[in-house]
């Protein structure tokens, strides 16, 4: 029986984990791998104490930072968590492949993935002219012709990425002009770049090929008319989806899945359940916070395990 598990391997779960063993709580951390959403980026320039560095580099960075504690936490990095059930007696079982670990306490720091658009032709394009980061891809697509969905800050900050290597940016927003969310000097750069053309009030419908992609197929909101632009590139920029189903059959979330905690403890609505980082509702998505609040939730689950020897 662990005191505590871990789930997650992005800056929330590292820090939680150098956390518990330092306190010398029994633990086990559970990490499809180590890294987090940014491991991506070229350069991340807020991550306290770096000026500058890139997402790989950090994502080195915590690993070593974690493994340094080895002697105290048990390790289980590229495993994923399937489900966790709760039992009768107030713990738990950590449902990994075939293998059921059980522990007093979990900390769920399983982080976002890429909210997709569930057209046809997304997923089989995958790799093949689709893509989920521009930051990580864009150089792939020099003098292509390429679209973004996505109107908010993340289709926004790709459109900005591409026209640097692109022939001509599409932007697919649903929101009318006037409307787009990002913010005001990434707008600006946008409106000032004669590669790129906005299509307001329009959802994309089809991802369309042969061997890689040649079209997207979009629809004006109010019609169900298709119509289709010859790209060669889709980066799909509509937001994330929080990984909460591996306890969202007993922890309550809100209306976008996200894991509702306490902000002064990161308790969630289960006793001995607690929660940190992207997977939550917090209101701040950054590597700090999700460090931040995932060591209040480790030293919150410590308090807990005080008070139910
Ligand atoms: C392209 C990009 C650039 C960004 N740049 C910045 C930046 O410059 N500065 C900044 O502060 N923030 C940045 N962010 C936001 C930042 O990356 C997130 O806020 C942060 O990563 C959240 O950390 P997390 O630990 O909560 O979750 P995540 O980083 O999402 O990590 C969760 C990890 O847990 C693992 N996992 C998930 N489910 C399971 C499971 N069932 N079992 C086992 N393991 C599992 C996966 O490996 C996953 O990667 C960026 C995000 C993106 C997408």
């Amino acid at each position: 029986m662990y005191e505590t598990i871990i789930i997650g391997g992005g800056p929330a779960a590292v820090a939680a984990g150098v956390y518990a063993a330092r306190k010398q709580i029994k633990t086990a951390l559970f990490a499809s791998q180590i890294g987090g959403q940014s491991v991506v980026s070229d350069g991340i320039e807020n991550w306290i104490g770096e000026e500058v560095i890139s997402g790989p580099d950090l994502a080195i960075k915590l690993k070593k930072h974690l493994e340094s504690q080895k002697d105290n936490i048990d390790l289980h990095i590229g495993e994923n968590v399937d489900k966790v059930n709760k039992k009768e007696d107030g713990t738990f079982e950590v449902v990994v492949g075939e293998d059921i670990y059980e522990t007093k306490t979990v900390l769920v720091c399983s982080g976002g993935r890429h909210r997709r658009l569930g057209v046809p032709g997304e997923s089989d394009f995958e790799g093949r002219g689709v893509a989920f980061c521009a930051t990580c891809d864009a150089p792939f697509f020099k003098d292509k012709d390429v679209a973004v969905v996505g109107g908010g800050n993340s289709g926004l900050e790709a459109v900005v990425d591409l026209i640097k290597y692109a022939n001509k940016v599409y932007l697919i927003a649903r929101k009318p002009d006037g409307g787009l969310r990002g913010d005001p000097v990434t707008q600006a750069e946008i409106m000032n770049s004669d590669k790129v053309e906005i299509i307001y009030e329009s959802n994309a419908s089809a991802v369309v090929g042969e061997a890689m992609v040649t079209g997207l197929k979009y629809k004006k909101n109010d019609s169900d008319e298709e119509h289709e632009i010859a790209v060669q590139g889709v980066f799909v920029e509509i937001g994330s989806v929080p990984n909460s189903e591996i306890v969202g059959e007993f922890v309550d979330t809100d209306d976008w899945s996200n894991i509702k905690v306490n902000f002064e403890n990161q308790e969630t609505s289960c006793p001995g359940v607690f929660a940190a980082g992207d997977v939550t509702n917090s209101a701040y998505r950054q590597n700090n916070i999700a460090v931040g609040d995932a060591i209040k939730a480790l030293l919150s689950a410590h308090e807990y395990l005080k008070k139910n020897q």
